[in-house]
């Protein structure tokens, strides 16, 4: 039996380390003149990297990954709390015989399972591991603000969780006691526990290669492939009318994945393009045999959380949507693609993802985001 714990060593009492093969900040002399030294000192566009860079960490400015802003900035303005959303009529629907049928609930149950952990280790695999290893401010300051965002997930979660009056017990121990789920999570640790190890540190060509792994395995097969068979399923059921609060909590989290997703894609495209020694042909077959091992992961899932048809959706349907998406994976990340010719099957998943801060499809949200709380100094 897996356990989690183990997995995610203690740094609590390690004493803070400077990032590696970051110089500490040299700070002038108060008073001093901005002389020609002090100022070729300074930090640069052109000394930043993602990895390995040997620029002071601690200057967001000037700016060099835009786009690791611009992401940081969107994700700001996509701020949701689980709470803002009222639950009432999902309760009514879970607590009459007739709301949903054994199969419905079913799914509800194996999908809450999954997620009520998976963005736990979402977490702790950016703080504990790849936080440290990423030395551009910008991508740092998009990576806390994901950090944040997972916490919030893992919330929702519970929140549906307790309004249902389900037993917790069951849901969050299912990645113990469920197997397609157990599967999953034991596919991800290894790449999780590289990063989260105090000894790891990149600067060779075989541990930026590590790291790479990692991110690739994180932002294309975890956030990018292992969410979207649960997604479809919630979504579909709101759909469908059935538990439109939870489902309008997954279609918030959906829109904050996929930004994940798309941001993990663009940090691995630009450690690529910094550092295009370590996209070797072995390495890139390595990620597609990888790639291929999700696919087959999260389809066995699909399979154990719908036994039988259920929602308009069944297990072979989803084989078809994880190809797809798995293709989209590969090409976003420069290899071919896996499945040639693989569609999608659920066009309406795409309108889910581009969700805008003012619309959403299911409409139960019951309090606007304060963003401009006042505060009262009286
Ligand atoms: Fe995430």
């Amino acid at each position: 039996m897996l356990q989690f714990e183990d997995h995610i060593p203690s740094i609590g009492g390690a004493a803070l380390q400077p990032v590696v093969n970051v110089p500490p900040a040299r700070i002038p002399a108060a008073g001093s003149a901005t002389s020609a030294d002090v100022v070729s000192r300074r930090v640069r566009v052109e000394d930043k990297r993602i990895i390995n860079g040997k620029a002071d960490v601690n200057q967001l400015v000037p700016f060099k990954y835009k786009w690791a802003w611009e992401k940081y900035l969107s994700g700001c303005a996509n701020h949701w709390m689980p709470q803002e959303i009222n639950m009432s009529r999902d309760i009514a629907t879970w607590k009459d015989p007739n709301g949903l049928t054994e199969d419905e609930r079913l799914v509800v149950k194996r999908n809450l399972g999954f997620f009520v952990t998976a963005d736990s280790l979402a977490a702790n695999n950016i703080v504990l591991g790849t936080y440290r290893h990423i030395t551009a401010p910008e991508c740092r300051q998009y990576l806390l603000r994901q950090a944040f965002e997972e916490a919030i997930h893992t919330h929702a979660y519970q929140y549906i969780v307790e309004s249902l009056g389900l037993d917790e017990g069951e849901i969050f121990n299912a990645y113990h006691e469920v197997s397609s789920i157990r599967e999953k999570d034991e596919f991800l640790i290894p790449f999780i526990e590289i990063l989260t190890n105090p000894e790891f540190k990149t600067g060779t060509p075989e541990t930026d290669q590590q790291l790479l792994r990692s991110l690739i395995v994180f932002a294309c097969i975890m956030e990018g492939l292992f969410f979207y068979v649960g997604f479809a399923q919630i979504l579909a059921l709101g759909r469908q009318n059935k538990m439109m609060g939870a489902a309008e909590q997954y279609q918030y989290i959906l829109r904050d994945e996929s930004m994940h997703c798309n941001f993990g894609i663009d940090l691995i495209n630009q450690i690529k393009m910094e550092n295009p020694h370590l996209w070797t042909s072995e390495f890139r077959e390595e990620i597609r045999g990888l790639i291929q091992k999700g696919v087959e992961l999260e389809y066995r899932y699909a399979e154990d959380t719908m036994p039988r048809g259920v929602l308009g959706l069944n297990a072979p349907m989803f084989k078809e949507y994880l190809r797809f998406v798995a293709n989209r994976r590969a090409q976003q990340i420069g290899l071919d693609p896996l499945y040639p010719g693989a569609n999608n099957p659920f066009p309406w998943m795409s309108e889910m993802v581009d969700l805008k801060k003012e619309k959403n499809f299911f409409e139960t949200r019951v309090i606007e985001y304060q963003t401009g709380g006042a505060l009262n100094w009286d």
